[in-house]
């Protein structure tokens, strides 16, 4: 899976020629294995939506936040059901910039999954370490603290719920995906080792196993994040626990962000 993060990039007709120039530059069968999905801002995601629904390549789009509550005067936030009537599989929930930013704390995060999950969208829940955790060699478990928190109280069923049974807003492989994004390669250029990705992500499936049991682990996706570019891709999804990328700056560059596609397939 790689899933092209905008952040706050691209008008939404800038978004048309954006997508429009990633669909020409893959053929119908350059993404058989791969699943692709942009995350655009909201006010992209309806020339998205009617971009590339019905489109040959079947990529998959979805936010980048979501609002925790489902309705109501909370000024200025999208909701999980508006999402969802958008046709949007996906929503990131807990980016490090909404945590360093917006003030997201492990709470928020949660009761934003558990929003994304009762609308029946996968949230692409992302964790990572600063650098000063990093250098303190406790990343690990700080990395798995952050999914503790943010899961807290779900079943495995929840994360393997095919979405809400609507036929929109429902992820094709299941209810959940995970992103690794240490917080010391989002948009720096230094990409972790494929040895440090990996170390991470194959501790984010063991305890997703010990908490939801070895078959919730294995369909959960777990993808890296962090100055991933197609000169760096295969390095990365070669690691056994990773299954794709969550791409930022490079998913802004049509051919750079089709070549990851095709490495990815
Ligand atoms: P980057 O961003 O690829 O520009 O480092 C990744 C992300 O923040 O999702």
């Amino acid at each position: 899976m790689i899933a092209g993060n905008w952040k706050m990039h691209m008008t939404h007709l800038e978004a048309i020629g954006l997508v429009q120039k990633v669909v020409f530059s893959l053929k119908e069968n350059e993404l058989d294995t791969a699943e692709v999905v942009v995350l655009p801002p909201f006010t992209a995601l309806r020339s998205v939506q009617t971009l590339v629904t019905g489109d040959k390549l079947g990529i998959g789009y979805g936010a980048q936040d979501l609002a925790a509550a489902d309705s109501g005067a909370y000024t200025g936030e999208v909701s999980g059901g508006m999402l969802s009537a958008l046709g949007c599989s996906y929503v990131a929930v807990g980016h490090s910039e909404r945590r360093a930013l917006h003030g997201e704390d492990d709470a928020v995060v949660a009761a934003k999954v558990n929003a994304a999950l009762r609308h029946g969208i996968v949230p692409i829940l992302c964790v990572g370490e600063g650098l000063d955790v990093r250098r303190a060699g406790t990343h690990v478990a700080h990395c798995t603290g952050q999914l503790d928190a943010a899961l807290e109280g779900l079943t495995a069923e929840q994360l393997t719920a095919p979405g809400d049974g609507t036929g929109i807003g429902a992820g094709p492989g299941g209810g959940l995906v995970i992103a690794y994004e240490p917080v010391w390669a989002i948009g720096t250029g230094e990409v972790a080792t494929p040895e440090d990705a990996q170390e991470v992500c194959g501790a984010l499936r063991a305890r997703l196993a010990e908490r939801f049991g070895t078959e919730t682990a294995q369909s959960v996706r777990i993808l890296y994040g962090g100055s991933v570019k197609a000169a760096n891709t295969a390095g990365i999804l070669a690691g056994a626990d990773i299954d794709g990328a969550l791409v930022g700056g490079a998913s802004l560059d049509a051919d750079e962000f089709a070549q990851i596609c095709r490495i990815a397939a």
